[in-house]
């Protein structure tokens, strides 16, 4: 089965062009095509419509349907499964072809999309993050002293608990051994986590370049929740690929990740959306307490890694409820980001991260046909993403329509 689309504007990080573009078995084989031809091959006029890829969220957590994540973690695996699976449809509804999970989706969801078990976005897994006793992923109140790892089997859970040098190793191979495509650990202090401070350091540079060496083993990088200048600047030094958030760097912490190639997740929403609505979905208060720490400068953060060089893909961490918000990253970014940068970020940038550069991120023959029907020009004004509902007209996966509405 064909699907030709005609009357396009081809949009994609190599600019505007009009175009004929035809999908075949789940590829893009031509931009050029002859608007005629074979009689099996569905027609999609676009009258002179944007088509350019699906959309890459670089910082998403799928099984995250509850703001408290330690109810989160706590929930029956059926439950938290479906749960999942309504966020996920949510995503590719918004234009989201493709997101990096990065802590708790274990690699068999993956699976289950791709045998099309489970409709949502290609969905590129760590497993469980990685964090020390006390850290991010830590969800014990203060006064529980009980077994740290007793739930970090659950599908809920979005990591586990790993000290020291050996344990990192073994929890990074048992990771990988699953399917991760990349290992996720918690460096810093969080803010959903009820005992770790944002300054705290999450992990030693031993237990960092021990991640790393693992992740390099089996050819893939690792992806650090950082907020501090002197968080960043140890997980940059320990080899640290991916560096989450980063709202608090400053401009020589930004010059040394640049220098090293790595880079930046900024996660904006977030932070607003944890500030506007934590209270009523039950944000615990020892959490809410936090948020101000880093939601005043994350504005100011985009500002120190782009004067620096960094390269920043698009991401959006959110929680529960809110994760209803996630195009709002692109109108939030908008106000410090030139239009085209951010949806590079979201586009060829994120396709880069997840090792699929040429396959996702473009629209060329031989990419996977993930495609947007779009109103208006996203690299001129990437805010008209921020309202998928009204913007985004079509969502095509690989060469399968998943949503469309063209008329009107
Ligand atoms: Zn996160």
């Amino acid at each position: 089965m064909q699907v030709l689309f005609t009357d396009a504007v081809i949009t994609d990080t190599s600019g505007r062009r009009e175009g004929n573009v035809l999908v075949e078995d789940g590829v893009i084989r031509d931009v050029a095509a002859r608007a005629a031809g074979a009689a099996d091959r569905r027609v999609i006029a676009l009258g002179g419509r944007t088509l350019m890829p699906g959309l890459i969220d670089s910082h998403v957590h799928v099984v995250a349907s509850m703001m408290n994540l330690g109810a989160n973690a706590q929930l029956p695996d059926a439950i938290a499964v479906l749960r999942s699976l309504k966020l996920m449809r949510g995503m590719l509804d918004r234009g989201f072809t493709t997101v990096r999970d990065v802590g708790g989706a274990p690699p068999a969801l993956a699976e289950a999309v791709a045998q099309g078990l489970a409709v949502g976005p290609r969905l590129i897994c760590c497993g469980k993050a990685l964090s020390r006793t006390g850290g991010h992923s830590d969800m014990r109140p203060r006064q529980d002293i009980h077994d740290p790892h007793r739930w970090e089997r659950n599908f809920g859970a979005m990591g586990r608990i790993a000290d020291g040098v050996d344990e990192v190793r073994r929890a990074c191979r048992q990771e990988l051994r699953q399917g991760a495509r990349f290992i996720k650990v918690m460096a810093n202090g969080g803010v959903a986590s009820p005992t770790d401070p944002i300054a705290w350091q999450g992990y030693s540079a031993a237990e960092l370049q021990a991640a790393v060496e693992e992740a390099a083993d089996a050819g893939t990088y690792v992806a650090a929740h950082l907020y501090t200048s002197e968080a960043i600047a140890r997980a940059v030094r320990a080899g640290v690929h991916s560096l989450e958030h980063c709202n608090l760097i400053d401009a020589p912490t930004a010059a040394l990740a640049a220098a090293a190639g790595a880079v930046a997740v900024p996660t904006l929403v977030t932070y607003e959306a944890l500030a506007q609505d934590g209270p009523r979905f039950g944000f615990p208060p020892d959490s809410i307490d936090k948020i101000e720490t880093v939601r005043a400068r994350g504005m100011a953060s985009l500002e120190v890694l782009r004067s620096a060089g960094v390269t920043m893909a698009f991401g959006t961490d959110l929680l529960g409820e809110t994760q209803v918000r996630e195009s709002e990253e692109f109108a939030i970014r908008a106000r410090v980001l030139p239009s085209a940068e951010i949806f590079a970020a979201a586009t060829t940038i994120g396709a880069r991260l997840i090792g699929m550069e040429g396959r996702l991120g473009l629209v060329a023959p031989g990419a996977l046909a993930d495609l947007l029907a779009v109103e208006g020009d996203p690299l001129a004004d990437v805010t008209l993403l921020a309202d998928p509902a009204r913007n985004v007209r079509l969502v095509m996966q690989g060469g399968r329509v998943h949503r469309e509405a063209l008329e009107g």
